[in-house]
């Protein structure tokens, strides 16, 4: 039997150091289209970097850069974000796309 799972955003420290505010983003290959991940994005701006423990669910390649499955393509360089210690992807200009997603739909995908 299978049991229904749901994404619960995550809140700490970090979150609350970003206002507090969060959302789910679908992301999808610039290149392909494929399927990459669920996004949890604290606070406003431009998402430039993913922090490893804010991908809900993750299909992306990792090792020194981080890569498509489907298509290989490079989308950004694995880093250590010195401010917090964090893990992350330093992502590429125009290498992912962002949707806006429900925690909801987001939980498809898990
Ligand atoms: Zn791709």
């Amino acid at each position: 039997m299978a049991t229904k799972k749901t994404i619960a955003f995550k809140k700490d420290e970090y979150q609350a150091a970003r206002g507090g505010h969060s959302r789910l983003l679908k992301i999808t290959c610039e290149g392909c289209g494929g399927f990459l991940g669920v996004y949890q994005k604290d606070g406003p701006g431009h998402l430039r970097r993913m922090y490893i423990d804010r991908l809900h669910v993750s299909k992306i390649r990792q090792g020194a850069s981080a890569s498509c499955p489907k298509c290989e393509r490079v989308i950004g360089t694995k880093i250590q974000y010195k401010k917090e210690d964090r893990s992350a992807i330093r992502l590429y200009v125009d290498s992912v796309v962002k949707e806006t997603i429900s925690a909801k739909d987001a939980s498809k995908y898990l």
